[in-house]
Order: structure tokens, then sequence, then C-alpha cells
């Protein structure tokens, strides 16, 4: 499944990196700790870049983008198991957390790029992700050869959907968006119903049944606000 992945772009991974950040790195002599220093500079990015969609939707100061990694974190870890009693097996929900931190982590260097953006396609988006991934595992792997194929093994897993957890943490995904969407309605008073049609692509019955009480919600505030 791996194999559809590809990084052939002419995208640089280093294009979006800080010149401080790039300074640093160059000033210093290549070795294990300054490697993996490097690499935690470069995922602090993901908590200063804001989430395109709600930038696009005029939301002044919206989340970055490691609010909703670690939102999606912390709600995979609460999911029932019994839940999934019935199903040919009962998911790890720690595979699911470490999923859900690392699913959107390409986007450090890559930006969060929305669908509908113009310039850059599906497909070129795929392209720069996974070249973006390569890139910052290389890094870890100065460090770490397990941790670094760890991470890599978990952003793959989701990318290519291959396992139970990566289709829940997917359905999270979906969900944190859902929830997020209602927390800005509630906090702007304006409705934002394009967000909502997310809610049909969520597979797994228990995150459709917490989905649909958070939709309940939302119909109930848009009723009693006359929105
Ligand atoms: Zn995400």
């Amino acid at each position: 499944m791996t194999s559809t992945l590809s990084a052939e772009t002419s995208w640089d991974p280093e294009s979006n990196i800080p010149q401080d950040v790039m300074n640093y790195i160059k000033s210093k002599p290549f070795n294990k700790y300054t490697q993996i220093n490097f690499f935690f500079q470069l995922v602090a990015l993901l908590k200063t870049q804001k989430r395109t969609g709600w930038l696009n939707m005029g939301i002044e100061n919206p989340e970055s983008i490691s609010d909703h990694m670690y939102r999606m974190s912390i709600m995979t870890l609460a999911l029932d198991p019994k839940a999934w009693e019935s199903s040919e097996r009962v998911p790890d929900f720690g595979k699911c957390s470490k999923i859900a931190l690392v699913h959107d982590i390409a986007e450090a260097l890559v930006g969060d790029i929305v669908p509908h953006d113009a310039e850059i396609d599906k497909v070129e988006k795929s392209k720069r992700e996974y070249k973006a991934i390569l890139y910052l595992c290389q890094i870890i792997e100065s460090y770490s050869a397990e941790s670094a194929h760890d991470i890599k093994e978990c952003w793959i897993d989701y990318e290519c959907q291959r396992t139970l957890e990566s289709t829940i943490v997917k359905d999270i995904d979906k969900f944190e968006l859902l929830v997020q969407t209602f927390e800005y309605e509630r906090m702007h008073n304006r409705r934002m119903d394009e967000f909502y049609g997310c809610r049909k692509v969520i597979k797994n019955e228990e995150i459709k049944k917490i989905a649909d009480e958070l939709i309940s919600q939302r119909d109930e505030f848009i009723k009693a606000n006359k929105l």
C-alpha cells in the first residue's frame, strides 16, 4: 500500500523553515543532539501555524495545527473500548493517540493546504507531505532510527488508512472539526454550515453516535439563537 506514496516534487521541504532555525542548524556540528534539537524546533511550527480553514472563514486567532492534533489525541484515549466489543477486535487506543499526534506533522513544513486550494492539487499536496515526512524522519533518524521508524509508520498508517486504528483517527479528525466549528459558531454567534458535511464520512458507529449528539446540541443552539 505504501507504493502509492510518492515524493516526486520539486517543492523543497526547507523552503518553509524560518531563517533563524536554518541558521541554528547550519552553525552547529552534525551530531545526534544537534539533529534532535533541530527536529524539536521544526515541531514548534505546528504550534504557531493557524489552520487555514478558519483563517479563510475570517476567524481571528484560530486554533493551531498542534491544538487540533492534541485534542484528537485525547479524544481517542477517551473512547470506550466496550463500544468495539462486537467488532473483529478492540482497537489499540494508545496507537490511535500516537497516530493522532503525528497525522498532520508534515504540515509543519508544507503548511495547511485546504482541499479547494487552486494552486496545489491533491496529488501535489500528498507528494509534498510525503517528502516532508521523509525529511523530518531523516533528521530524527540521526538521533534514533527506532523512533524515526515509529513516527514514519504512524504517519503512513494514517495516510494509507491501513489499520482499524487509523480509520478511527480519520473519523476523529472529522469529529474534532465539528466540535471546533460548533465552538466558533457559539463564540461568534454565526452559522458555519459548510463544515457539517463531514459528518456523513464518519465510518465508525460509536463516533457517529458521539457526533450526532453534538449535532443535536448544535441544532438547539441554532434554534435558540434564531441563526
Ligand atoms: Zn487533522
